[in-house]
């Protein structure tokens, strides 16, 4: 029977969505469970396995059909060997062997990695990266994620820990980072530290959603925490420029529903601070595939056997 589908996985902090897309990459079928409703980690990966059996059952599919079962997952993957080797938001997981326990749980080949990465190749393949050689992808949340594509590949690193934009650092003096460095990108845009800015402005609390209807409105305020915010982006970002001569840059997550105010002030801190060539032919993008991109990019990395 030929393959015609892929399930993919996409497990955040919060959510654990999965759906059924075909070899087109179009979602066939979906649903979003909560993560927290799996306590263990025996709970969750039965979770899974009750979640992809549905799938086919309900859609009325034979394994047969199945090409694999795409994971993408928020934290250092082996993807080569197909283990976990933990999440920094979901404890109980340490070297966990998951592609090995999928696969004999669901007789299905079973593909793992990083949703960072998984988004990088889904942006470059059919977002906003497309038609682009050399690509950084990053996306913003509480922690910083990020993927480089190298002459249209995935660019790994030997442990698969290439990528983490989040972690460069800025400032040899700067502010603690979760990863136990000094001064790293993402101890200056990470959300907790965007909120703690804006509440610091606002002298009140306040959302990450406000501040960006804020800014929208052009408020004055809003517009100052953004431009910062952007300011140390693009600071980084020059660096990358400079040393990869990117052709493009796609920027996502919850933070760049800013919009314009924290593109342009990323744009004029990469302009100022970057090497002039490098610097004149990168292109900003923010990201197209928005929530679905992770569950594109595990289609992607099973069709293509990634
Ligand atoms: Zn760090």
């Amino acid at each position: 029977m030929a393959k015609k589908f892929i399930i993919c996985i996409d497990l955040g902090g919060t959510n654990l969505k999965v759906a059924l897309l075909d070899l087109n990459y179009k979602i066939k079928d979906r649903e979003i469970l909560s993560t927290r409703s799996f306590m263990e980690k025996d709970d969750l990966i039965q979770g899974i396995v009750h979640s992809v059996n549905r799938f086919i059952k309900y859609n009325a599919l034979s394994k047969a059909q199945i090409l694999g079962v795409g994971l993408g997952l928020p934290g250092p993957i082996d993807a080569k060997r197909g283990i976990v080797h933990f999440f920094p938001n979901i404890p109980g997981w340490k070297e966990v062997a998951l592609r090995d326990i999928l696969r004999k749980k669901l007789s299905l080949a079973v593909y793992l990695d990083n949703d960072a990465k998984l988004m990088t190749l889904a942006e470059h393949k059919l977002g906003a990266a497309k038609g682009y050689r050399n690509v950084l992808c990053m996306t913003l949340g509480t922690g910083i994620g990020g993927g480089i594509i190298i002459n249209n590949k995935l660019y790994r690193g030997f442990n698969n820990a290439a990528g983490e934009i989040g972690h460069l650092p800025i400032n040899e003096k700067g502010a603690p980072c979760n990863c136990g460095a000094l001064g790293c990108l993402e101890a200056y845009v990470g959300n907790q530290r965007i909120i703690k800015e804006a509440r610091k402005t606002f002298k009140r609390s306040i959302t990450l959603e406000e501040l960006s209807w804020l800014a929208i409105k052009r408020n004055r305020l809003a517009i100052a925490v953004w431009r910062k915010t952007g300011g140390h982006l693009g600071f980084a970002l020059a660096g990358v420029v400079n040393l990869l001569n990117l052709d493009a840059i796609v920027i996502g997550g919850g933070v760049a529903g800013a919009g314009n105010v924290l593109f342009e002030s990323i744009k004029q801190a990469l302009k100022d601070q970057a090497m002039s060539v490098q610097a004149g032919h990168v292109k900003i993008f923010k990201a197209k595939l928005g929530n679905e991109a992770g569950l594109i990019g595990a289609a992607i990395m099973v069709k293509e056997g990634l």
